[in-house]
């Protein structure tokens, strides 16, 4: 057969094909403070409540509601409670106990009366207001209740899942390894990004670096294997020291050319695919096994290698680390601007979000599209995608866009 002569997969067909020969990895316990980007490997329950009683929401004076329901009470003060203390007293009728933020409810009190809200006369204080009986408490359990189940498995840990996690005394949350990703560039063209000058017909190799961010994102462990000529012992003895991690990604070299030394060392291997997948850019792809590890041979243009890696590796390896979620959030935006496409592939757009429009984000080109082009990935905050068969999205239609950062800045949002 000739080279490439096979069926074009619509993009669901791969990602479903790449996401069936993936498993799950173990489980480990880790130090919450190193959990962040961490998936975690079992539902978490919580074994106490949140706060662990109730306590002040104010500075104030801790009090009986009925005492306090109309203006111009005048109380006893019976004690006082920093945060941190308790006390044995029991607030009566015609009583009060000072009360900081975050200190336990003494008993007998069921409101607290913010100090703005009094006047202190020796050891009494006046309420200057009618305050509604619970004002200013916060329950036991008010955030978390014992048995709740807090986060499910599955969920990745971000900063406030941490701090949560935390609060209810995990100190240890059971979460799956990080796989172990080694990864290449190859092609004899290639010069690291480090090197002071180009020889002529040389390029900066930036598929790695950009590599590795995108790996270090989905919060695996890495390994760099390097630049790797396009020669074959060269290859093979990469891939074979790639193969003792759990992932292999290698760029270049799996499309036509008469140098695609991944494509001549790898065709014949039967545990490996050579795909023409119908998107653009990132056509030619290969994936399977080398050993135990799991490849992903991606093309070599820039983007061709950010739109693979997101399509398939991203997924594949945040299902191996147990996520439930794998897949970047979509929102429908409106074009701002004419997308024509090749109606043959779902093609990825390189947009940024330029404002708003009938109250829905407004999308229009980053930049030029060639699939070498990799200023206007950066430039973007997502793809939008032109389906299969569609191949036109006018100006003032809705597109649906796959959002990989989002703007920080207000500035599209305030319109300038
Ligand atoms: P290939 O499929 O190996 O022929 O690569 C396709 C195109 O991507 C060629 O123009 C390469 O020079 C370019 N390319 C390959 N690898 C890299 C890399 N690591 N960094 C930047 N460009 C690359
Ligand atoms: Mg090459």
């Amino acid at each position: 057969m000739a080279q490439g002569a096979g069926r074009v997969k619509p993009l669901e067909e791969a990602r479903a094909e790449v996401l069936s020969s993936v498993g799950l990895l173990d489980v480990e316990e880790v130090p919450i403070w190193e959990a962040r980007g961490r998936i975690l490997a079992g539902d978490v329950t919580a074994r106490e409540n949140v706060p662990p009683w109730a306590n002040s929401a104010m500075d104030g004076f801790a009090v009986r509601g009925v005492d306090v329901a109309d203006a111009g009470s005048v109380l006893d003060v019976i004690g006082d409670l920093p945060a941190g203390s308790i006390t044995d007293a029991e607030v009566g009728p015609g009583q009060a106990i000072k009360i900081m933020t975050g200190a336990p409810m003494p008993a007998g009190a069921d409101t607290v009366v913010r100090v703005e809200d009094t006047r202190v006369d020796g050891s009494s204080v006046t309420v200057t207001k009618p305050v509604e009986t619970g004002t200013a408490v916060r329950p036991a359990g008010g955030d978390v209740a014992v048995d709740d189940v807090v986060f499910a498995a599955g969920t990745r840990l971000t900063p406030m899942h941490v701090g949560v996690l935390a609060t209810i005394g995990v100190g240890h949350p059971l979460v799956y390894r990080r796989p172990r990703v080694a990864f290449m560039s190859t092609g004899d063209e290639l010069t690291p990004p480090e090197s002071p000058g180009l020889a002529p017909g040389a390029i900066r190799d930036s598929n790695r670096p950009m590599l590795l961010s995108l790996l270090e994102d989905t919060g695996v462990e890495t390994v760099d294997l390097g630049i790797v000529p396009d020669d074959i012992a060269a290859l093979r003895e990469a891939l074979d020291q790639g193969s003792k991690a759990d992932v292999v990604v290698s760029t270049g070299g799996v499309s036509m050319g008469d140098y695609d030394v991944t494509k001549l060392v790898l065709q014949g291997d039967a545990r490996v695919d050579f795909w023409q997948v119908a998107i653009q850019p990132a056509k030619p792809f290969a994936f399977g096994h080398i050993g135990d590890a799991l490849f992903f041979g991606l093309p070599g243009n820039p983007v061709s290698v950010l739109v693979s890696f997101e399509q398939f590796a991203r997924p594949a390896l945040l299902k191996m680390q147990g996520a439930r979620a794998i897949l970047r959030p979509q929102i429908v935006a409106r074009a701002g601007e004419v997308f024509d496409t090749d109606p043959e592939k779902t093609v990825f757009v390189r947009v940024l979000v330029d404002g708003w429009e009938e109250g829905i984000p407004r999308v229009v080109r980053s930049g030029a599209q060639a699939s070498n082009v990799l200023s206007s990935a950066a430039a973007a905050d997502g793809f939008a995608l032109v389906r299969r068969g569609t191949g036109q999205v006018g100006k003032g239609e809705e597109v649906t866009v796959e959002m990989f950062k989002w703007p920080e800045s207000r500035e599209w949002a305030d319109g300038r």
